[in-house]
């Protein structure tokens, strides 16, 4: 097959719409650098084994020769090949792109390179339009990073939450609606696949599409016992001695598993959606969300949540199976989930991908400084005591791991809530990047990035940790950050940038974590509050350079600069809430409230790179705390 360009000659091996996407893209971009060479790259693909992403590129007499082990690596070797000629994504969307001018391409590129982990994914949430989920699958490609995670059927949460605009005055209220959501996703899919990336989708919600209601997100409901057949009214589970919805959050409410009709019930409706939704490479199935909330009838005490949860997953494998669908199936180790089960066993391993989801861990430390606290605590049904360090997190999963073998990830929240404790970023990238490299020895293949879909600001760094280093966990940390920064700012002034959001970050560490809760630590508010002091000072320090380079620098390094400049001025605002806060003032929620203000009016301009609305909900946890509502 061939596609001729003029000068650029793209000899296609095997034909399929991944190739021919990655045979544009190449062209494309070539283009747009200037290239006017005679040259020929041909594109194939050499399957292994092992089932891991895999690139090669080589020169060969004609120009050069891009090899992937798949689909998705033949599309991600074009991208590294571009990226060896200049070519960055810097973040998602035009404002990353990087074009350099190409006359010729240098000779004797070798790139040789296979993933350390299999799975490399990010998952959608807070708040998001189409065009910001577009831009993330897009810069996900670009940097390596080879599965989609829609949760929910739809997700139509994330996508209300960007189109209302509910938290934003200033942002007027776009048309939303189920027909529009389910275009959207259609348009997602449609990304997701034609870069060859795994899609995946579903998550919590079974429990609610059983009892026969939607189960989309988190909201309140009023009565909805009348919307249930009486018959499925006992299925709910009984908590207080009580059957009804939990806390009247039907996504919240789990079912009485011990009953089998219940777990037929749940198996059936997943088969059904696999049956009609053959586009997925893996199905999640989560039991309901919330913690503590599970079923205490007599039936349900006499085993763990566990034990019924493998029951379903059981029972889920052999009707598949008898209806011949491969799809694979991720369950979920959660709250009360990460006491594995003690009597029953996951039978057809092969099926199942094991997801590890430590959300109540700190990340102030990494599952590489396994230090072990409290240990693993005894089960008692609604009372459990969930672990907070990363080394406790990991006991639980080693127990799962003695009775299941198959393939497990990491499913974790860096970029959700811990970005918004220290926007400077670089104390919890350490962690990220600790964490990411530790997988291996915690016998997991890969990390699901439960995430905001815009997440580059005022720096792209976290993305770049979580990219490079999930390709390869043998890359330096030090040379991330020289790469990400010298690409984002320029190689003169990146160390500048380094050193500032560094020695930010380092400052901020007294109160990355809550200091009320669970009790007050007042060596940590005393440092915390002499810290915003030099925190200031650098701020004030740093604007002149941060000004000059507004003015000197366009494309994707001036948005760069530009961002850091909005970054200086939510500092204004920022730190003397930070220090109401720590001096526990009446004013911590005025001075919050004027930088939430600050922050909504310049969402039209920031929103690309960051989710002001989940932002703005994570800082609210703050006044919470110093008002004593946490
Ligand atoms: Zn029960």
């Amino acid at each position: 097959m061939r596609q001729k360009e003029k000068h650029i000659k793209i000899i296609k091996k095997i034909k399929n719409p991944v190739v021919d996407f990655a045979g544009k893209e190449l062209i494309k971009y070539l283009k747009l650098a200037g290239l006017n060479q005679k040259i020929q790259i041909t594109l194939n693909i050499s399957k292994r084994e092992d089932g891991q992403d895999h690139i090669d590129v080589k020169p060969d007499k004609n120009g050069y020769v891009i090899t992937g082990s798949n689909n998705f690596s033949l599309l991600f070797g074009v991208y590294r090949f571009l990226n060896e000629i200049g070519f960055r994504w810097i973040r998602p969307g035009k404002r990353g792109e990087i074009i350099p001018k190409i006359s010729r391409i240098k000779k004797n590129i070798k790139i040789k390179e296979t993933a350390s982990y299999k799975y490399r994914t990010i998952c959608i949430e807070g708040a998001s339009s189409f065009q910001h989920v577009r831009d993330i699958i897009d810069w996900a490609a670009k940097n390596g990073m080879n599965g989609y995670f829609i949760q929910f059927n739809y997700g139509k949460y994330f996508f209300k939450r960007w189109y209302e605009h509910l938290d934003n005055p200033y942002m007027k209220k776009e048309k939303f609606d189920d027909e529009m959501v389910k275009k959207i996703v259609d348009r997602v899919i449609n990304e997701i696949k034609k870069r060859g990336m795994r899609l995946e989708r579903m998550g919590h919600g079974w429990t609610c599409l059983t009892i026969g209601i939607e189960g989309e997100g988190w909201s309140k409901e009023g009565d909805l016992m009348e919307k249930i057949p009486e018959e499925k009214r006992n299925w709910l589970a009984l908590i207080d001695g009580k059957r009804g919805f939990y806390r009247n959050i039907p996504l919240d409410t789990n079912l009485c598993y011990s009953n089998p009709a219940v777990r037929s019930a749940i198996v059936d409706k997943i088969v059904e959606y696999a049956n009609q939704h053959s586009e997925v490479d893996a199905i999640h199935f989560w039991l309901a969300d919330g913690s503590n909330n599970n079923c205490e009838c007599d039936e349900c005490k006499k085993k763990r949540v566990s034990d019924y949860y493998v029951m379903i997953l059981n029972e889920l494998d052999e009707k598949l199976k008898e209806k011949n669908i491969l799809v694979k199936i991720v369950f979920l180790i959660y709250v009360d989930l990460l006491w594995p089960p003690e009597k029953e066993k996951i039978k057809n391993q092969d099926r199942f991908i094991l997801m590890f989801a430590p959300i109540t861990r700190s990340y102030l430390q990494s599952f590489a400084d396994t230090e072990i606290e409290e240990g693993i605590k005894p089960y008692i049904k609604n009372k459990l005591e969930f672990p907070k360090s990363a080394g406790d997190n990991v006991l639980y999963l080693k127990k799962w791991q003695e009775i299941f073998k198959g393939e497990g990830v990491d499913f974790d929240y860096h970029l959700i809530w811990p970005c918004y404790y220290d926007l400077n970023h670089f104390t919890l990238a350490k962690v990220l990047y600790k964490d990411i490299v530790h997988l291996k020895n915690m016998n997991l293949c890969g990390f699901i990035s439960c995430q905001n879909q815009r997440a580059s600001f005022p720096t792209n760094f976290l993305m770049d940790v979580m990219a490079k280093t999930l390709w390869n966990r043998r890359i330096p940390f030090l040379k991330i950050v020289n790469e990400s920064f010298s690409d984002a700012f320029g190689k003169k002034d990146a160390e500048k940038v380094v050193i500032f959001l560094k020695k930010m970050s380092d400052l901020s560490k007294p109160f990355f974590e809550p200091v009320f809760i669970p009790n007050v630590d007042e060596e940590r508010i005393k440092e915390g509050i002499i810290n915003i002091g030099k925190m200031k000072k650098l701020c004030e320090d740093f604007k002149n350079l941060i000004d000059k380079k507004v003015k000197s620098e366009n494309g994707a390094v001036g948005w760069s600069w530009k961002y850091m400049k909005y970054y200086i001025k939510l500092l204004d605002f920022m730190l003397p809430a930070m220090e109401s806060y720590l001096k526990r003032k009446q004013d911590c929620r005025e001075k919050f409230e004027k930088l939430f203000d600050f922050l909504r009016k310049k969402e039209k301009i920031l929103h690309p790179a960051f989710d002001v609305s989940t932002f703005i909900k994570v800082m609210q946890w703050r006044i919470n705390e110093v008002e004593g509502r946490a």
